[in-house]
């Protein structure tokens, strides 16, 4: 048999990601071309995905991606000029100063990401504390825990429950960011639940369909692979979870990589190895994945097989800000 590529399906772009580029694109396909007063078609807050080529290929048809809304000038607020959120969502306090500014907000936190937002404000209501897993610093997690932060406790690990204290009377529920690795996060509900037996969790759990999915695919294509490359951005927390999933399940008879493109590939990580499984995160477009796979096939891997576990047909429509459309000067 030769060397072998063996592909996860699903992989790549999920709904939210899919929404949130297709979001900015709307917008600056509908500004019809260059302003007259020189103000670009759409301001961008933080990257829309954690993806390094989307990001550079909206901001070269004209996209302007800031940190902060303080860098969008009063000029543009006051010309109407669009500001879209990104897909991990912003913190109330970001929507204030939006407000506060009159600016044009197009929102595009996945509904899902969105979901975790409502659950907050719910919860808080009723009287719980909320610990929350997640990443600290991430978008995604300050914006969740700028919902009520004296009521929001993020853990990033099972480690850290013991910083943790509660009374007993206390109501206690627990909440994640959608793109944890799903065997991690057993481990620390697990540490949770025993320090905090009444720990109640909602209904569904937080980590997303996309993130499940990909984790599923990525854990079998390791066990038919010696080696993994996981395609995607380093602040993608979805795609280096993948990563470790793949570590996790090829053990010790492989190394997973993570890259931004095949560029990043070295060639001795193939030395030796008959099968490559190849998958990306949920903010990665499929043409770098193909890169990845020529690059591959130029190695001797020629044989391309693909590891399907589900088909996915979730769909979300874009904001609803987009049936205004956006002034022009
Ligand atoms: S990974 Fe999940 S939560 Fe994040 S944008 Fe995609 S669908 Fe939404």
């Amino acid at each position: 048999m030769g060397k072998r590529i063996v592909l996860a399906d699903p992989r790549g772009f999920c709904a939210g990601v899919d929404r949130a580029i297709l979001t900015v694109q709307t917008i600056l396909k509908a500004s019809g071309g260059p302003r007259k007063d020189g103000l670009p078609p759409v301001y961008v807050r933080r990257q829309i995905v954690h993806n390094r080529h989307v990001v550079d290929d909206l901001a070269a048809q004209g996209a302007v991606f800031v940190q902060e809304l303080s860098e969008v000038p009063d000029a543009a607020a006051a010309a109407g000029i669009p500001i879209v959120f990104s897909a991990h969502g912003v913190t109330p306090g970001v929507k204030a100063e939006a407000a506060a500014r009159g600016m044009h907000v197009v929102d595009a936190t996945c509904p899902l990401v969105s979901k975790v937002h409502r659950e907050v404000l719910r919860f808080v209501r009723e009287g719980y504390e909320i610990i929350y897993i997640g990443h600290r610093g991430h978008d995604e997690a300050v914006g969740v825990v700028g919902e009520s932060p004296e009521h929001v406790h993020l853990i990033e690990h099972a480690a850290d429950v013991e910083s943790l204290d509660f009374r007993p009377d206390q109501p206690l529920v627990l909440l994640t960011q959608t793109t944890l690795s799903i065997d991690e996060t057993a481990g620390t509900i697990a540490a949770l639940k025993a320090r905090f037996p009444w720990l109640k969790e909602p209904p569904s759990s937080d980590i997303c369909y996309a993130t499940s999915n990909r984790q599923a695919a990525v854990k079998l294509i390791a066990q038919q692979s010696d080696c993994v490359v996981i395609v995607g951005s380093a602040n993608s927390s979805n795609s280096v979870r993948l990563m470790e999933v793949a570590q996790e399940a090829l053990g010790d008879r492989g190394l997973a990589h993570r890259v931004d493109d095949a560029g990043e590939m070295d060639p001795t990580w193939f030395d030796g190895v008959d099968a490559v499984g190849v998958s990306s995160g949920a903010s990665v477009p499929d043409e770098l994945v193909a890169g990845v796979i020529e690059a591959l096939r130029g190695r001797g891997f020629t044989e391309v097989s693909t590891v399907e576990t589900i088909k996915e047909n979730m769909h979300f429509v874009l904001p609803s800000e987009l049936r205004r459309q956006p002034s022009r000067a």
